[in-house]
């Protein structure tokens, strides 16, 4: 991620536009991720819906065990 290319000029969501030349930066206006390479934003976004899929796995899990072994006898 130190690797520096050179500067480029990136708008993001919300229409500022910034030059970089990292791979990538945060926006100075409201604070996304902005990329250098449109590819790097798409493996962030898969990266992003992983992490949240591990998140919602282990709760749906605790849940689980929760209602199997806390709950139930209780019922
Ligand atoms: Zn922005």
């Amino acid at each position: 991620m130190t690797t520096a290319f050179p500067p480029k000029e990136i708008t993001c969501d919300c229409g500022r536009t910034q030059t970089i030349s990292m791979e990538a930066d945060w926006c100075e206006k409201c604070a996304n991720r902005i990329f250098y390479h449109e590819k790097h934003k798409n493996r962030y976004k898969w990266h992003t819906y992983y992490i949240y899929g591990i998140i919602i796995s282990v709760f749906t899990f605790l849940a689980y065990v929760f209602m199997e072994l806390i709950a139930k006898p209780f019922l």
